[in-house]
């Protein structure tokens, strides 16, 4: 008998197995991929830690999470800076003083360029931002919303940024000085090593059985275990007695390429319709590897059609934050399994909110 059976060797599924063998509990962790880690898998490739399932960039607020981590492996001080690309130009995200003076050529200062998004900004004044396009407008203007964000918010989400909802675009920074990290958050590295090493850390001693679907064998595990932590996604748990939750698929193409530095940063955004992916990765620059070659990888939006691919992104509108609402109030009945992360949850969470999450449930 088990103490628990965890569903899914993900960072969700990995923190509670590392918690509860330090409790001394019994664990098994299944996972139906071949690989523990699930979307924050690195493969190491001719010396080169490739993240297999889109770029990973560990960034948080949270003390406690930051100094867990690191107790588990070391990390590096890369700061995101990535840049996007519209046809042949170049600007530098998220929002700052460089993309602004670079739009703008006549803009130098916060206070110009506060006027002028100011000035773009009119033609939503008095209205509420209704929907993704509204908020952009109201938060950056038209010029950057046009070449920014419409573009890639469209092929990303396949909705026209008219029917997509604001909250999305509340996860971009805007800022009013010279500063290309990407993100606001105290701490930000990546591990040294890769993140499989950090999720090898926290199953150290662990029992994995891999290639292993849950619902195979549904019924055996729940007799083998006292608790099962499901991580997978919420509505096939529940045989998707309500329906369907809709989530948004990516396509993955990785080459490598017999040159030294293909784009000059770990990740370039391509923010218009003239090529069909969101962004390309050179992997060797988040631990800066040095290696005659380069490993890149083009993302491709996709749409989750078929239970074969891949679901990555949860939708949050309010159709399908209804439904998941109604899973939410089934899983909270269901008697001895946890729920967490962010198929489970069916939440946009990042890494540090999943172990944030796994560290504060209670086990
Ligand atoms: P997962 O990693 O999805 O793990 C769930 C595991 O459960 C999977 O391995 C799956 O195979 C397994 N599973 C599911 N169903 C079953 C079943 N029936 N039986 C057995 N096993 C099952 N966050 C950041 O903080 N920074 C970033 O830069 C960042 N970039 C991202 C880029 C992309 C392209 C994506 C998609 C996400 C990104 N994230 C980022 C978010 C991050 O990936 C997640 O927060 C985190 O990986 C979620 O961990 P999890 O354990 O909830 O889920
Ligand atoms: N976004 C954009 N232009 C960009 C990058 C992002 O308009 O160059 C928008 C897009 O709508 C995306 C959202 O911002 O869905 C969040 O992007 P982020 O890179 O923070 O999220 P991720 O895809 O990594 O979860």
């Amino acid at each position: 008998m088990y103490d628990y059976i965890i569903v899914g060797a993900g960072l969700f599924g990995a923190t509670i197995a590392y918690r509860a063998k330090q409790q001394g509990k019994k664990v098994l962790v299944i996972d139906k991929r071949n690989h523990i880690a699930g979307n924050v898998y690195t493969e190491n490739v001719d010396g080169i830690n490739v993240h297999k399932y889109g770029a990973h960039i560990f960034h948080t607020d949270y003390k406690d999470v930051w100094d867990f981590v690191n107790s588990l492996v070391e990390f590096n001080r890369y700061t995101n800076s990535p840049v996007a690309r519209i046809g042949n130009e170049i600007y530098n995200m998220p929002f700052n003083m460089n993309t602004f003076s670079k739009i703008w050529p006549d803009v130098f200062t916060p206070a110009e360029a506060k006027a002028r998004i100011d000035e773009e900004r009119q033609e939503m004044a008095g209205k509420e931002p209704k929907n993704l396009e509204e908020q952009a407008i109201s938060l950056v203007g038209r010029s950057i919303y046009e070449k920014l964000i419409k573009g890639y918010t469209e092929k990303q989400w396949h909705r026209d940024c008219k029917d997509l909802p604001a909250d999305i675009i509340k996860r971009l920074p805007v800022r009013f000085i010279y500063d290309n990290n990407y993100f606001n958050d105290r701490y930000q590295g990546i591990p040294i090593g890769g993140y499989t090493k950090l999720v090898e850390k926290m199953l150290e001693g662990v029992e994995v059985r891999l290639d292993t679907n849950f619902f195979d064998n549904a019924d055996e595990y729940r007799k083998q275990a006292k608790t099962i932590v499901y991580t997978g996604m919420i509505d096939e748990y529940f045989g998707f007695k309500y329906g369907h939750l809709e989530y948004r698929s990516l396509r993955f193409e990785t080459k490598t390429l017999d040159e030294e530095n293909y784009q000059g940063c770990a990740v370039v955004n391509y923010t218009g319709h003239e090529v069909d992916y969101t962004r390309v990765i050179e992997h060797k620059h988040f631990e800066s590897t040095e290696s005659p070659k380069t490993i890149i990888t083009f993302e491709y939006p996709d749409d989750w059609d078929d239970p074969k691919k891949e679901a990555y992104y949860v939708i949050n509108d309010a159709k399908n934050n209804e439904l998941a609402e109604k899973y939410r109030a089934l899983a909270a009945k269901e008697k001895n399994v946890i729920f967490g992360g962010r198929l489970a949850e069916y939440k946009y969470y990042d890494m540090d909110d999943v172990i944030k999450k796994a560290l504060e449930t209670e086990i």
